[in-house]
């Protein structure tokens, strides 16, 4: 029996684990405390083989034994090996024109702590500069900060090493996880935002367990991200789900890049403030006027909706996933015009798919620093 909960001189670092290793932690992170014979399983491997994998996991102080479950059929115990709560922490930035949101998670991306800083200067080195000062306070509370990630709106390189082009920041081709890892002298790893959060729910949010899944994110921009067969789709240059240009009304609008009435057009939350006839309202203005009756708003916000639905079956058809994840700061458009989004899903959707599981779940900003900390999660996993 593995019995090593207590470590004699525990080391900070991320230890050199084999793919076994990797993978039995990754089993445990997503689906929680499991017995050895379920993990086992889970990953094809004899019961003995997978015994030296927990006692190495064990000995690294990465899981512990936690309580235990009766084997229905023996009613013998069968301890169930979970994360131990503080395996290492993790560093995560979401970068966005004008601010720094940072945090620290543990193992199983709970977040412990956070930090806050305008953004004082855009150039790439000053703001390398800046998130290093906030790493380097967040060292005095965690000796044991093993890697971490940074997620920006806009297109990296399809090796996710470059930030080819990110419009808030002003960005093109910043190496900005090279110059990290660099400076903070752990492995940083970059990514778009919505792929980030698409990976972080996968792993620890509604998504744990799917293999295949969407996600969906209103409010600035329409997000897009999926996972096909337990792999985060990425594209071959770095930009799959470009669904925010789908075409919605062939009468609408042009947007930049000269599609007619695409939904870009209709369900940015700027789109909908624009979108209300009468004075020029901001978006938050405009979801007050909807919820008090206003008609041109409540228009603003069913045309939104419909090109919402559109969106999303549109990603089922096209990944038939278990389940699409909608959230973002933009789900006004989903408490004022829910049943116009379901609509457009029933009229876009092929009528043979499997009925759609769509998820409507609550944002709040923090989500994405801690979905870049999960990227020092994959990291070290490998993923
Ligand atoms: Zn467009």
């Amino acid at each position: 029996m593995d019995t090593p909960q207590t470590r004699e001189s525990p080391s900070p670092a991320w230890p050199t684990l084999n793919l076994v290793e990797r993978g039995a932690l990754r089993e445990v992170l997503i689906h929680g405390p499991l017995p050895r014979a379920e993990i086992a399983r889970r990953l094809g491997v004899s019961r003995a083989n997978l015994t030296r994998v927990t006692r190495n996991l064990l000995e690294h102080g990465l899981i512990v034994e936690g309580a235990t479950e009766q084997r229905a059929w023996t009613g013998r115990p069968s301890e169930l090996f979970e994360i131990a709560p503080t395996a290492r922490h993790f560093f995560g930035v979401k970068l966005t024109g004008d601010t720094i949101f940072a945090t620290v998670t543990d193992l199983g991306a709970h977040e412990i702590a956070t930090a806050e800083e305008p953004i004082v200067s855009r150039a790439s080195d000053d703001v390398a500069a800046q998130i290093g000062g906030i790493f380097t306070a967040f060292t005095e509370r965690f000796d044991d900060i093993v890697a971490g990630g940074v997620c920006v709106a806009g297109d990296l390189t399809q090796n996710r090493k470059v930030i080819v082009d990110s419009p808030f920041l002003g960005w093109k081709d910043v190496p900005l996880a090279r110059m990290l890892t660099e400076r903070l002298s752990i492995p940083i790893a970059t990514e778009n935002d919505v792929r980030a959060l698409t990976a972080t729910e996968h792993w620890f949010g509604a998504g744990a367990g799917c293999s295949s899944l969407g996600l969906i994110t209103v409010g600035a921009g329409i997000g897009l991200g999926f996972v096909i067969d337990d792999r985060l789709v990425t594209g071959a240059h770095g930009r799959a789900g470009r669904l925010d240009h789908l075409e919605i009304d062939a009468s609408g609008p042009v947007c930049a890049n000269g599609h007619r009435g695409c939904a870009s057009m209709y369900l940015t939350n700027e789109a909908i403030a624009r979108g209300i006839d009468g004075p020029e309202i901001d978006y938050p203005g405009a979801v007050e006027l909807a919820r008090a009756g206003h008609p041109g708003a409540i228009r603003a916000f069913r045309k939104a909706a419909e090109a919402l639905g559109k969106v999303i079956a549109t990603l089922a058809n096209s990944i038939d996933p278990e389940k699409i994840i909608l959230t973002g700061d933009g789900l006004a458009v989903w408490e004022l015009a829910s049943a116009d989004v379901r609509a457009a899903i029933d009229k876009t959707l092929i009528p043979s798919s499997a009925p759609l599981d769509l998820d409507v779940q609550p944002f709040q900003f923090d989500e994405w620093a801690r979905a870049a900390a999960v990227l020092g999660i994959r990291t070290v996993l490998r993923f």
